[in-house]
């Protein structure tokens, strides 16, 4: 313990006397990335009411949110574009354990507002198999997800699980993504809710945002809207 609370402030201490990006090493300020990086780059409007990508000012729905909009999702929004230099940070808390980065993404998160007809959901984050828990040693969706529930004083739960192990979404293409997530989520609890609002890191096809709705609705749960702090770029969008 005493090991691991030296090794975390050796890192504060080092990003605040010898800053440097984390992404690219060049000096910049302290605790902060260089103005070359581009991490926090927000999703901005007009959104496509259903799947939360960029719209003309004079359409509704963007027409490709297909896989969103089917049956079980009511709907998705994520905050930010998934930049190539945000993937490199991303990596740099995941595997790395760099939490110090964490405050660049809680503070944009603060200006998140709840989905419209939502606010009176319960947030769920998207769950990680005890195994993978275990080895982490904690889940990023529900990191953002608490977040979330104390800014939008929304109830937060942790009923939704993951029961069984699956291969990384990254690694599948689209019709794998589908098959590798069936009936790998579960919900454990007798009380039912009737909004949800389910949290993830990152929204790529949707699928996994997506598996978990299904789980839900299948409970009972009367609609669910998806939330990510990252969107992938489509490459339509430049
Ligand atoms: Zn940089
Ligand atoms: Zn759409």
């Amino acid at each position: 313990m005493f090991r691991f609370l030296s090794t975390e402030l050796d890192r504060i201490l080092w990003t605040l006397f010898y800053p440097e990006c984390p992404v690219c090493f060049t000096p910049s300020q302290p605790g902060g990335t260089c103005k070359g990086c581009l991490v926090v780059v927000p999703i901005q409007g007009p959104l496509c009411s259903d799947c939360g990508l960029p719209i003309k000012s004079s359409e509704i729905r963007c027409g490709a949110c297909c896989i969103l909009t089917k049956q079980f999702l009511q709907g998705a929004q994520s905050l930010l574009w998934l930049t190539e230099d945000s993937r490199k940070l991303i990596h740099l808390i995941k595997y790395e354990k760099r939490f110090e980065w964490l405050r660049l993404f809680k503070q944009i998160i603060l200006t998140a507002q709840p989905p419209i007809g939502f606010e009176d959901a319960i947030v769920i984050p998207v769950p990680t198999h005890p195994k993978k828990f275990f080895e982490r040693g904690f889940n990023q969706s529900e990191i953002i997800a608490r977040q979330l529930a104390t800014q939008w004083k929304m109830p937060l739960n942790l009923g939704l699980k993951k029961i069984v192990q699956t291969l990384p979404q990254s690694q599948l293409n689209r019709g794998r993504r589908t098959e590798n997530l069936i009936g790998c989520f579960s919900w454990n609890q007798k009380k039912i809710p009737s909004k949800v609002i389910v949290v993830d890191d990152i929204l790529t096809t949707g699928e996994t945002l997506y598996s978990c709705a299904r789980a839900l609705k299948n409970k009972g749960v009367e609609s669910v809207f998806g939330w990510t702090l990252f969107r992938t770029i489509p490459r339509d969008v430049s």
